[in-house]
């Protein structure tokens, strides 16, 4: 896996911001935005699954110059109005507890990209990487397993395959999970954007929220899918099944201890190296 100081930070682009809207709800503990991006560059080009880097300058206080981190695109690549390549990204702003002081620190990028205004110029590079393809084979299944702002590349990735690809055959299923329905992105009362699709025979998305909210629990998988099991195994077990998982890192350990549960450990472990030799387990994990 590439660690992030191995990113080229050249060559360069400037973007200019379009829109900012937040996608939780008011009350919600996190704030994520959605910005909309115009690159002045006209050959920037990137594909679904890619992320862009965005560099902060001025935040020396870590050794380093510039502040260089990824968010992934959230929607297909597209020319705004006047023909200058469009982007969107979905930025959760972050902040940390220092284990030691207990001060609170605020993520840099994030939080820079969060305070950004419309018409506001925003540094960025890549594309990076291309995790999520779509299988050339249109009676492939797809298994979306997304949490937070993982939800970003499957946002795209269905878009494409029910506007771009169509009659898609296989079956499409987005398992989504979130702290709080109030932090449940582009599936909650402000924007359902998933709504686009519910009217497609293959394509059913589910959630998952964490069970005491306030506790930082892990998301309870487990009851989101406890009446779709049947459903979920019978895909892991057809060789026409792609699976891609996207979102913070701890989604990893979280989907082994649900499919370890279901599989018993080792033959999940056994199973999942296969799907992975395959290209048919890819992670998107940050
Ligand atoms: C491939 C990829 C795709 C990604 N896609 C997305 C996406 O779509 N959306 C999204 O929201 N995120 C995404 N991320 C995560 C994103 O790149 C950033 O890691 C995240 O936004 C936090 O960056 P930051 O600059 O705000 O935080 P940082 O400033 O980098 O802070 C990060 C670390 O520094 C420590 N720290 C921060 N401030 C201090 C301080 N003052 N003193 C001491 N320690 C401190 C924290 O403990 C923390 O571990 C992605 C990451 C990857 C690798």
């Amino acid at each position: 896996m590439m660690r992030l100081q191995d990113y080229p930070t050249e060559p360069r682009y400037t973007a200019t911001v379009l829109s900012t809207e937040a996608l939780t709800e008011d009350g919600a503990d996190v704030e994520v935005r959605e910005l909309v991006m115009a690159v002045d560059e006209h050959d920037f080009n990137f594909e679904i699954g890619q992320s862009i880097g965005v560099l902060v300058e001025g935040a020396e206080e870590f050794g380093h110059p510039i502040h260089h981190r990824l968010y992934t695109v959230a929607d297909l690549p597209s020319p705004s109005q006047d023909g200058r390549p469009e982007i969107t990204i979905v930025v959760r702003r972050c902040s940390y507890l220092d284990d030691y002081s207990g001060e609170e620190y605020v993520g840099v990028n994030s939080n820079y990209l969060c305070d950004r205004k419309t018409g506001d110029r925003v540094t960025i590079t890549g594309p990076f990487g291309m995790p999520f393809k779509v299988p050339d084979d249109r009676t492939a299944n797809l298994l979306l397993i997304g949490l937070g702002t993982g939800i970003a590349p499957f946002r795209a990735l269905v878009k494409h395959i029910y506007r771009d690809v169509r009659d898609w055959q296989g079956k499409v299923r987005l398992l989504y999970g979130a702290h709080t329905g109030l932090e449940l992105l582009y599936m909650n009362d402000r924007r359902d954007d998933f709504s686009n699709y519910y009217d497609e025979e293959t394509f059913e998305a589910f959630k998952a929220l964490s069970p005491r909210p306030n506790w930082a629990d892990p998301i309870a998988w487990d009851y989101a899918i406890e009446d779709r099991i049947g459903e979920i195994r019978d895909m892991l077990d057809d060789d026409h099944t792609y699976v891609y998982v996207a979102g913070q890192r701890r989604i990893r350990d979280e989907l082994d201890r649900l499919f370890g549960d279901l599989y018993g450990k080792a033959v999940w472990e056994e199973k999942k190296a296969a799907l992975r030799n395959e290209g048919r387990w890819v992670e998107l994990l940050y």
